[in-house]
């Protein structure tokens, strides 16, 4: 169903502080994938729109790069403020066109505020070093300068949290921003960018360029964008990070993935069920450290698959803003289609379902794009269930022999972002800690997100590009250091007594 014109929400981009319409020939319809209506429409950046956004951005960068470190960090904590005091209003934003539910679209700008609240300590990450009297008479230190403008690519799945992963330390080490938010969710990016101003960001600082993949080329190639940040699937972060680097930028460029939890049958299993059930359904699977695979060694295979069967009736599907809710949609209709898809093959190349979510109806939102929670046991390692990401509400169980074998399986797969294990044994944990070739591992953790002063950023297919996001790769990935070497002639005297407590703005 389509909602009649007059009622559609429409989009702008945000440059040098204004709300300014776009002026590409496309448009992009946006949906409430919980009722499947189109309820918005978005025009997508034109080459005129990229260069005006990319000029206003450098435009700003110079004077921002020269703006005390005490008033930038006054602005931060000014944002932190505004971010907290309209949490409810982007969490209804982010809900209204993702689809997880309020308290999980709450939940990504709790990680968003941890990520600024990192950022509002950025004085003490930019204090560089100081080599003093390497000669008679001369230091040598460093310092850390920012690289002007960076652009940000992100995913649909958190519209605000992965925005929020990259402008606050892009902004705090003394760069301009422009975000390029996922064309299916683009309302948080026009919140972001008033709660940014109200916070007395200037003008400029914070860009929001509405668009596709010309809006993504433009700043990929464009000779004022000094580097590209993006967070999506690994196809794209993976042309991202060609192009970009072919372009002299910096880069860091994260991608999807297929992340495994061990169940090792000294594991508490209950514990070890309700954590996957979360870990597996939370946002539809929609995340990129969902759990999507479950290696079940020896006994705790059939004990687990028991246990989740129970766990997914109890798993409530309905429209993220139904306060009652455990699960949402997916994004579109044609990922629905594909996870339905994708379940039917496991199903004919001999797969079990213990639990599947084809076919559901949600009452009232019959239009909506729900798939249940769907749990696929007995999977193969060459089936499509297992070496696709799908990206949606699936837990596929791959059986195995024990440890050393679950290791295996996690290593020869090509995605690295995040893995966990759940034992009772803290050997059976340290020996699966040290052995995966993945970025982040839970042990008894479902979901191991690193807390913001930690980086972020996973291994093998799912990063390209040395650094990840927050914490102190942030800060690298938003600076080049500097050093001085300097001598100084005896001063005759000195002249700036004063009687005043220094001040430093
Ligand atoms: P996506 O790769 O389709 O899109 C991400 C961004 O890239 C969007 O802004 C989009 O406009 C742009 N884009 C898409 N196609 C493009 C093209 N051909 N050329 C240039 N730009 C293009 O990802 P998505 O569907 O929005 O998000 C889901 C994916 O993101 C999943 O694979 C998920 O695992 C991944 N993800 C990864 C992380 C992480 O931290 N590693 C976090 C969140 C999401």
């Amino acid at each position: 169903m389509t909602a009649t014109a007059t009622q559609l929400k429409t989009f702008t981009h945000f440059i040098d502080g204004q709300k300014t319409p776009a002026t590409g020939e496309q448009h992009q319809d946006i949906y409430n994938p919980a009722t499947g209506q189109v309820t918005g429409q978005l025009r997508l950046a034109s080459e005129q729109d990229i260069n005006k956004t990319v000029a206003a951005a450098q435009k700003a960068a110079e004077e921002w790069s020269q703006t005390s470190l005490t008033k930038r960090t006054k602005i931060l904590f000014s944002m932190r403020e505004q971010l907290v005091a309209r949490t409810d209003e982007l969490a209804e934003a982010i809900t209204a066109e993702q689809g997880k539910v309020l308290d999980d679209s709450k939940g990504e700008i709790g990680r968003a505020l941890e990520a600024v609240e990192y950022a509002c300590g950025i004085v003490d990450q930019l204090k560089g070093d100081y080599s003093a009297q390497i000669a008679t008479g001369v230091d040598t230190f460093s310092v850390r300068e920012p690289l002007g403008v960076i652009a940000g690519i992100t995913p649909f799945n958190f519209p605000a949290m992965v925005p929020m992963w990259m402008a606050p330390l892009a902004i705090a080490t003394g760069n301009a921003f422009i975000l390029k938010p996922s064309e299916r969710a683009p309302s948080a990016s026009l919140i972001l960018a008033e709660l940014w101003q109200a916070a007395g960001l200037p003008d400029g600082v914070f860009n929001v360029l509405q668009g596709d993949k010309v809006a993504v080329d433009g700043l990929l190639t464009h000779p004022d964008v000094n580097a590209v940040s993006f967070i999506g699937s690994t196809p794209i972060a993976q042309y991202i990070h060609d192009t970009a680097t072919a372009h002299g930028k910096r880069v860091q460029a994260l991608g999807g993935a297929k992340n495994h939890a061990v169940v090792l049958p000294d594991a508490d299993i209950d514990t070890a069920a309700d954590l996957l059930n979360t870990a597996a359904f939370g946002a539809a699977g929609e995340r990129c450290m969902a759990i999507s695979v479950a290696v079940a060694a020896g006994d705790a295979a059939d004990a687990l698959a028991d246990k989740l069967r129970e766990r997914t009736n109890n798993v409530v599907v309905a429209d993220g803003m139904n306060t009652n809710a455990d699960m949402g949609p997916l994004i579109t209709s044609a990922a629905k289609e594909r996870v339905e898809r994708i379940i039917g093959e496991a199903e004919a190349d001999g797969a079990t379902l213990v639990a599947d979510g084809r076919d559901l109806s949600v009452k009232g939102n019959e239009e909506g794009f729900f798939v249940g929670p769907t749990v696929i046991d007995h999977a193969q390692t060459d089936m499509s269930a297992y070496q696709e990401e799908i990206f949606g509400p699936v837990l596929v169980i791959v059986r195995v022999a024990n440890l050393d074998e679950a290791i295996q399986v996690i290593n020869e797969n090509p995605y690295g972002n995040g893995t966990s294990i759940f034992t009772s044994t803290g050997a059976f944990a340290r020996k699966f800690q040290r052995s995966v070739n993945v970025g982040m591992v839970g042990v008894n953790i479902p979901i191991p997100v690193p807390a913001a002063w930690h980086s972020f950023g996973g291994w093998n297919d799912s990063r390209f590009g040395d650094l990840g996001v927050n914490g102190a790769d942030g800060v690298s990935f938003g600076t080049r250091k500097k050093v001085i070497t300097q001598r100084w002639p005896e001063p005759t005297h000195v002249s700036d007594a004063s009687f005043n407590f220094p001040s430093h703005s």
